[in-house]
């Protein structure tokens, strides 16, 4: 049988940064988090997102003896300068579509698990960073991220990748715990720019810039129109602050050559312009979270990212989408964003 160590050495051979092991427990603190706070997360379950259902592994695997947690660093190389600021990193690093980077390694690494008679299972739902941080590999920071212990210089710029598995393996001392150091005033829950984090490790997700710009209701609100920025699609705002992330990113990175192939396809002109064949083919296989039919979605982040850059060189943009989107949201947004730079 193989050992544990044997499956921790396979993981960094495979490229992962860090590996932990957890017991098959149900996560009785998330699920009471999850009900406590249920009305924050009922735009959850519209979706046929069942949270609920990952609190307990066995519920997805009943199989399931053991967890193993992969942690995988998404910032080893530094990101466009011209996607920052507009775009999550955690989003551009996300292969669930291209499935070539990330995905090929988690698969190459069930291979060896099955080559060994184990069997592994992902789970939608399942709170991965809990499950880190039970399995040893990070702790919590007050913007709800999870920090690594010991990879990417104990930085947030981890993603865990969690399996569950039908044997048994001697669990890792569990790190869950908020860890900011005393010295650092909140500086993440001060700069939200939308209030969205409400106090040490909690948040608001319907304020949260991520699900305004991929899941709000309607067009966004007047109140978070020029809060949220420059930002189309996701936001690291709360985790560029922190200064548990400083050791990382004071370094020289060499800039992802193949986010930098893309990266044109995201610029705003496109993405105001697009139709639904530009987005199912230069957009979706990387920022997938709308489905072609709600593009109006990126359309109208781009206006307002357009209105808050306060280039005057989006007017004629902007004029162009008036005169040819029929989407009430998308001109909405449009307007305000034109009524800004006519107003400069
Ligand atoms: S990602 Fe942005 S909007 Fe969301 S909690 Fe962090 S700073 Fe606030
Ligand atoms: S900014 Fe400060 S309080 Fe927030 S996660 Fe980082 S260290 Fe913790």
């Amino acid at each position: 049988m193989v050992t544990k160590q044997e499956i921790i050495d396979a993981a960094y051979q495979i490229g992962f940064a860090d590996i932990g092991f957890t017991s098959a427990e149900p996560f009785d603190s998330h699920k009471a988090i999850l009900e406590e706070r249920a009305s924050f997360y009922d735009w959850v379950y519209e979706r046929g997102m069942n949270l609920l259902k990952g609190t307990d592994p066995k519920a997805i695997y009943p199989e399931v003896r053991s967890i193993i947690v992969l942690l995988e660093n998404y910032h080893q190389e530094a990101f466009p300068p011209d996607m920052l600021g507009k775009f999550g990193r955690c989003y551009m690093v996300d292969d669930r579509m291209t499935k070539d980077d990330l995905a090929q390694r988690t698969k190459q690494f069930r291979a060896f698990l099955s080559s060994h008679g184990i069997q592994s299972k992902s789970g939608p739902y399942l709170p991965q960073r809990l499950a880190a941080a039970r399995a040893g590999l990070g702790t919590f920071g007050k913007n709800c991220m999870l920090y690594a212990n010991k990879a990417a210089r104990q930085s947030s710029w981890v993603f865990p990748v969690v399996l569950l598995v039908d044997q048994e393996f001697a669990p890792d001392e569990p790190t869950v715990t908020v860890n900011c150091p005393t010295w650092c005033k909140n500086a993440c829950i001060a700069a939200c720019p939308t209030g969205a984090l409400r106090g040490p490790n909690k948040i608001d997700p319907r304020k949260c810039i991520s699900y305004l710009s991929y899941y709000g209701e309607g067009v966004t609100p007047i109140e978070y129109r020029e809060a949220m920025g420059m930002k189309v699609y996701g936001c690291d705002r709360c985790q560029e602050v922190c200064p548990r992330n400083e050791p990382w990113m004071n370094q020289d990175l060499p800039v992802s050559q193949k986010i930098s192939a893309w990266a044109k396809d995201f610029d705003l002109r496109a993405l105001l312009h697009m139709d639904e064949q530009y987005y199912i083919e230069k957009v979706q296989p990387h920022m997938f979270y709308m489905p072609p039919e709600e593009i109006w979605r990126f359309q109208m982040n781009a206006a307002r990212a357009m209105g808050n850059s306060l280039n005057p060189e989006y007017k004629e943009e902007l004029k162009r989408c008036l005169a040819e989107n029929r989407d009430e949201r998308v001109r909405e947004m449009a307007t305000w964003a034109l009524e800004k730079l006519n107003s400069l």
